[in-house]
């Protein structure tokens, strides 16, 4: 009834979405060399390192920005990215962010409506630039099943920290999904058969920016 555990847990704030990105920053630092590792498996051994970098160069640019609103904080971070990181996932990633701010607009604040308006939209960039589908052993096989499960608590009606969580779990079980798959797109994909057994790097990442968002609206 107004009590401000209902109020966090209607929107998510400006604030909110750069302590998101710091997490993300702390996970990705803290799973570098995991990152890595899978990357050297069935890729070329930069993932990891891709990630540091990009995400090292965005914490800088959050601690100076007091942005106005979501568009202009998400529109930063990913021309940081867009600009740091060499490998397909800085592109990628820059992609999914510039679009997710984008479908914000200038919002301060995220309702679960917007917040899964700018992440579908994010997901739309990436399979845009990428040309890969769900089931191509890339960072998809967590967003897509995480978008889908947030939606399908929005059809429940249920509340963000719920569709989050539930993004969260979606996006785990598909990252562990993807070991069995053979990589159609990227590097992965040269190894044709050889691939399966073995996570696939970038779906590994995009799941540790769904535990970064669970863990901020946890607090
Ligand atoms: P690079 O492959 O250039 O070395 P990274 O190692 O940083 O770049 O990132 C590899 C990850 O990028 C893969 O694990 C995969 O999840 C993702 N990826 C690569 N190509 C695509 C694509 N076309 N669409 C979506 N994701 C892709
Ligand atoms: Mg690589």
């Amino acid at each position: 009834m107004g009590n401000i555990a209902t109020v966090s847990n209607a929107a998510i704030t400006t604030e909110q979405l750069a302590g998101w990105l710091r997490r993300f920053h702390d996970l990705v630092i803290k799973n570098q060399a995991e990152l890595t590792e899978l990357d050297s498996a069935i890729g070329d051994a930069d993932h990891g390192i891709n990630m540091a970098r990009g995400m090292s160069a965005v914490m800088p640019k959050l601690d100076a920005m007091h942005a106005a609103d979501a568009n202009e904080l998400l529109k930063t971070v990913a021309m940081t990215l867009l600009t740091s990181v060499g490998g397909a996932s800085g592109p990628l990633y820059g992609t999914f962010l510039l679009r997710f701010g984008g479908a914000t607009g200038s919002a301060s604040e995220l309702d679960l409506a917007a917040l899964a308006a700018g992440l579908r939209a994010g997901l739309h960039g990436i399979v845009e630039r990428g040309k890969a589908e769900p089931g191509d052993k890339t960072m998809l096989d967590a967003l897509s099943p995480a978008l889908d499960a947030m939606d399908g608590v929005i059809e429940n009606g249920g509340e963000l920290v719920s569709a989050v969580t539930a993004a969260r779990d979606a996006a785990r079980a598909g990252r562990e999904a993807t070991v069995p798959l053979v990589a159609r797109k990227g590097r992965a994909s040269y190894l044709g058969e050889r691939s399966v057994g073995h996570m696939d790097p970038g779906a590994a990442s995009m799941s540790l920016l769904f535990d970064a968002l669970a863990d901020e609206l946890a607090g």
